[in-house]
């Protein structure tokens, strides 16, 4: 309940509606702050072919926090968008998964292993996107023939012609493009058709209902299908259950992310596990 009070202030005077901003205000303060703390890093979450081979890493976002610990991006992203915080937390994931890549490019086991970058809105339709890619590239040494960049149905649909050019000239350097949470928005052949694309990731609430839910095979039938005619790669995130992996496999997919195999963690830890297996074979967790 908001009410004017002279001239260009609002006043609010609901007390749980102030509490609400005050709380997003201090966040978003404290987001500033833990920017230039350089708090703000990444975890990676390995993605798997039907071999059980380690084939690529999903960077995930994590603030480090100083009180709260290590928090998920469910808990700051949307503050973030709002105050116009994203691009700035994106920019620092980007160099520090390149980084990584150049770091892993030195060691054999890792010298097929793609990266994937979630990349926000905001960031996409930035004047310099395509050159602050290019220049972190550049910069880090990172191959980008191993960099893989996810986008979203709804973030392509805002301004397609050029959301497309965009992604045309980062292609021409050879980085690939992911349909993030794949089968949330609009999902139309044609405009499937038009777009650069390398990989559908099948998102993780129809993955949820397997083996049993009929409506979510249905649909993840459909997108593998898809994917097929449209000749992308498509992968399944969020797989927990023997039984998921396994009826995805039945149903043709051959890629994999999910705690079933492994969950986000430090660059350390994707090595542990990459090395472990050269070794032993991999372990599932189920
Ligand atoms: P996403 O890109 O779809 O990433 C997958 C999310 O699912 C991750 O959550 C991951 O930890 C989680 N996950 C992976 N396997 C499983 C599983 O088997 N079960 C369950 N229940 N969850 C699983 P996380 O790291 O909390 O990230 C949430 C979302 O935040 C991401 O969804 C992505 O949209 C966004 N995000 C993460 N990092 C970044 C970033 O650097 N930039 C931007 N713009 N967005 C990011
Ligand atoms: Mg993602
Ligand atoms: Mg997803
Ligand atoms: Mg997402």
């Amino acid at each position: 309940e908001a009410k004017a009070a002279g001239k260009g202030e609002i006043r609010f005077f609901d007390p749980e509606m102030q509490e609400v901003i005050s709380q997003r205000l201090l966040l978003e303060e404290d987001i500033v702050r833990g920017l230039h703390a350089g708090e703000f890093n990444v975890y990676f979450q390995p993605q798997f072919n039907d071999d059980g081979g380690m084939t690529g890493t999903e960077a995930l976002v994590r603030w480090h926090h100083p009180e709260r610990g290590i928090l998920a991006p469910g808990a700051f992203i949307e503050v973030a968008e709002a105050a116009g915080l994203m691009n700035q937390i994106d920019h620092v994931v980007l160099q520090r998964s390149c980084e990584q890549m150049a770091s892993w490019a030195r060691l054999e086991a890792f010298s097929n292993v793609t990266v994937s970058v979630n990349i926000s809105s905001i960031q996409l339709y930035q004047p310099g996107f395509v050159q602050e890619v290019l220049n972190i590239l550049q910069q880090t040494g990172a191959n980008p023939a191993l960099l893989k960049l996810e986008l979203t149905e709804s973030m392509l649909l805002t301004d397609m012609p050029q959301a497309i050019s965009r992604m045309r000239l980062l292609k021409q350097s050879g980085i690939r493009f992911a349909i993030d949470d794949f089968g949330t928005g609009y999902s139309s052949l044609h405009y499937l058709q038009q777009l650069p694309l390398d990989q559908l990731k099948i998102d993780q609430s129809f993955v949820r209902g397997l083996p049993y839910d009929s409506n979510s095979l249905a649909i993840i039938r459909a997108i593998i299908a898809m994917a097929k005619s449209l000749e992308l790669e498509v992968i399944a995130e969020g797989v927990e259950t023997e039984a998921q992996r396994a009826i995805l496999l039945n149903n043709g997919c051959r890629l994999y992310q999910g705690y079933l195999f492994a969950r986000p963690g430090q660059a350390s830890d994707v090595e542990a596990l990459v090395f472990e297996a050269a070794e032993h074979g991999y372990h599932y967790e189920a």
